[in-house]
C-alpha cells in the first residue's frame, strides 16, 4: 500500500536527492521542494570525501579545555563567533555532554554502522548510472600528519578505526612522500584509510541524481517550505512561499535548515550548524592523485574535475552571519607550506553550512507522532559520506520494512 504513496522530499542537497531516488526506485511518484538549485548547498562545496575513516564522533574527551582557545583564535581550524555563543550555548552544553568516553563509545559504534557501508550503498544507488556518467572514484582517503606530534594525537583514533574494521594502513614518511610526491616538506607519517573513496564532482554529482528523478517523473518545484496543514493522519499539506501543495509521504531533508519544519511536526531537535570554508584553485600545478585529510589543521585536499579543493575547519557562527573570509585564506596559507608550489590564481572562496547534531549522529527517522513524516538531516561533516545509506534507510522505513541497519541511534526523539 505503502508504494503507491507520493513523497514530498523537501531540500534537495545531496541527502534529500539520495531519499528521492531511493523511494522512486521503490515505484514511489517524488516532489522535491528546494527553492535553489539541486546540490548548491553544503553538498556543493564539501571536502569532496566518501570517508569509511570516520568512525569517530567529533566530541572527544578533554576537549571542554580548548574552548576557550576557539573563542579567542578566529583563524584557528575550530572557532567560535563570541556574538554567537549565548545561542550555541544549550548546544554546546550537549555537545560536551557526549565527549565523555562512554558516550564516545556508544557513539562510534553506531556511525561505524552507517559510516562503513556508505559506498557500498552509493554503488547499489547508481548501479543504473553508465559507468563513465559517475563521478565517484574508490582509491582511498590518506590521513596526513606533518608533524610527528600529530602521528602521536591520531595514535587513539587509529587504534578506534582499526577496532572498529575501517581497513587502515599506517604509513612512515617515505611510504606518504610516494603517495604524495607533491608535498614540499617531509611528513611525519600518515595513514591510509583504502576503502574510502571521493567525488571529483560534488555539484555533478547531485546534478546526476537530479535529472534522473526528473528523467524518471520526478518534479522538482522552486519554492521554499514553510510549514504544514494537518488532516486526521498528519501533515496533509505543505505550506511554501509560493502555495499549498498535497501531501501524502514526506521527508524532511533540509540540511541546516530543517530545525523549524521539524518543529511545526512538533519535534525540538538541537540542530546547528558548523560553517565550513573551501578554496578551489582550478589550476593549482600540483599532481595530487587522492584526496586527504590533515587533522591537526582541520582541512581536507581533494583532487576535482574542476581543480584542486581545500576545504575544512568549523565556525560556530549559525546560519545568518556573513562569511569571514579570512578563514579560507587561513586553509590557503597552511597548504602554501606543505606545497610551496601551490599555485593561487583563479581561486575561488565558498563558505557552507553543515547540518551538526551535539552527538554528530545524524537523524534518520520516521517522526513517531505521524508515521507519515520522515526526517534525514544533521549530518554533520558526513553528509556526503552517508547520504545513500540514508536514502536506503528512508525508503525501507517508509516502505514499512526493516532496515539492513538498525536505525534506533538516529531517533528523532533521541533528545
Ligand atoms: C567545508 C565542508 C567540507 C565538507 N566535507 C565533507 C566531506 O568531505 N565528506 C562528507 O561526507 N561531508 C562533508 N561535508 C558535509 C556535507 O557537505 C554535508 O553534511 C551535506 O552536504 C549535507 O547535505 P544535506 O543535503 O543535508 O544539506 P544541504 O546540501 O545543505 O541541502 C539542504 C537543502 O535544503 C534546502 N532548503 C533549506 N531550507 C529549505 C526550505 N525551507 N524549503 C525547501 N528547501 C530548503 C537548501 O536550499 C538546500 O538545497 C563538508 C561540509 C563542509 C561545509
Amino acid at each position: 500500500m505503502n508504494a503507491q504513496r507520493s513523497v514530498t522530499v523537501i531540500g534537495a542537497g545531496i541527502v534529500g536527492l539520495c531519499c528521492a531516488r531511493a523511494l522512486q526506485r521503490r515505484g514511489r511518484r517524488i516532489t522535491v521542494i528546494d527553492p535553489g538549485e539541486p546540490g548548491r548547498g553544503a553538498s556543493y562545496g564539501n571536502a569532496g570525501i566518501l570517508s569509511t575513516g570516520s568512525v569517530l564522533p567529533e566530541g572527544k574527551p578533554g576537549l571542554w579545555k580548548k574552548v576557550p582557545r576557539m573563542l579567542l583564535d578566529p583563524l584557528g581550524p575550530l572557532t567560535i563567533r563570541p556574538a554567537y555563543l549565548p545561542r550555541l550555548t544549550p548546544w554546546m552544553l550537549r555537545f560536551l555532554r557526549n565527549s565523555t568516553a562512554a558516550r564516545v563509545e556508544r557513539i562510534s559504534a553506531a556511525l561505524s554502522s552507517i559510516v562503513l557501508p556508505g559506498l557500498t550503498h552509493y554503488r547499489e544507488l547508481l548501479d543504473d548510472i553508465a559507468e563513465g556518467r559517475n563521478p565517484i572514484r574508490q582509491q582511498g582517503c590518506l590521513y596526513l600528519y606533518p608533524k610527528p606530534a600529530d602521528v602521536e594525537a591520531a595514535r587513539p583514533d587509529n587504534e578506534a578505526r582499526l577496532r572498529r574494521g575501517v581497513a587502515l594502513e599506517l604509513l612512515g614518511p617515505e611510504e606518504v612522500k610516494q603517495l604524495v610526491p607533491a608535498l614540499g616538506v617531509p611528513a611525519a607519517g600518515g595513514a591510509l584509510a583504502t576503502a574510502s573513496g571521493h567525488t571529483t564532482s560534488p555539484l555533478r554529482l547531485s546534478t546526476l541524481l537530479a535529472e534522473t528523478i526528473a528523467a524518471d517523473g520526478g518534479r522538482f518545484l522552486r519554492e521554499k517550505a514553510l510549514g504544514f496543514e494537518f488532516g486526521d493522519d498528519g501533515p496533509s499539506q505543505v505550506r511554501t512561499d509560493q502555495g499549498r501543495h498535497g501531501v501524502e509521504d514526506l521527508v524532511i531533508a533540509a540540511g541546516a535548515f530543517s530545525r523549524p519544519l521539524a518543529a511545526a511536526l512538533g519535534h525540538d531537535i538541537p540542530l546547528d550548524t558548523e560553517r565550513g570554508y573551501h578554496v578551489m584553485l582550478p589550476r593549482s600545478g600540483l599532481d595530487i592523485r587522492l584526496p586527504m585529510l590533515i587533522s591537526s589543521l582541520g582541512f581536507g585536499v581533494t583532487p576535482m574535475e574542476d581543480g584542486l579543493r581545500l576545504a575544512g575547519t568549523v565556525e560556530f557562527g549559525g546560519t545568518e552571519a556573513p562569511p569571514n573570509y579570512r578563514r579560507a585564506d587561513a586553509i590557503l596559507t597552511h597548504a602554501r607550506r606543505l606545497f610551496p608550489d601551490l599555485a593561487v590564481d583563479g581561486a575561488e572562496k565558498w563558505m557552507g553550512h553543515r547540518p551538526s547534531m551535539p552527538d554528530s549522529l545524524p537523524v534518520i527517522a520516521q517522526s513517531p507522532r505521524f508515521p507519515s513524516a520522515h526526517f534525514a538531516f544533521g549530518h554533520g561533516h558526513l553528509g556526503l559520506s552517508l547520504a545513500a545509506v540514508t536514502g536506503r534507510i528512508i525508503a525501507d522505513l517508509a516502505d514499512g520494512e526493516t532496515p539492513p541497519i538498525d536505525a534506533t541511534p538516529f531517533r528523532v526523539d533521541r533528545f
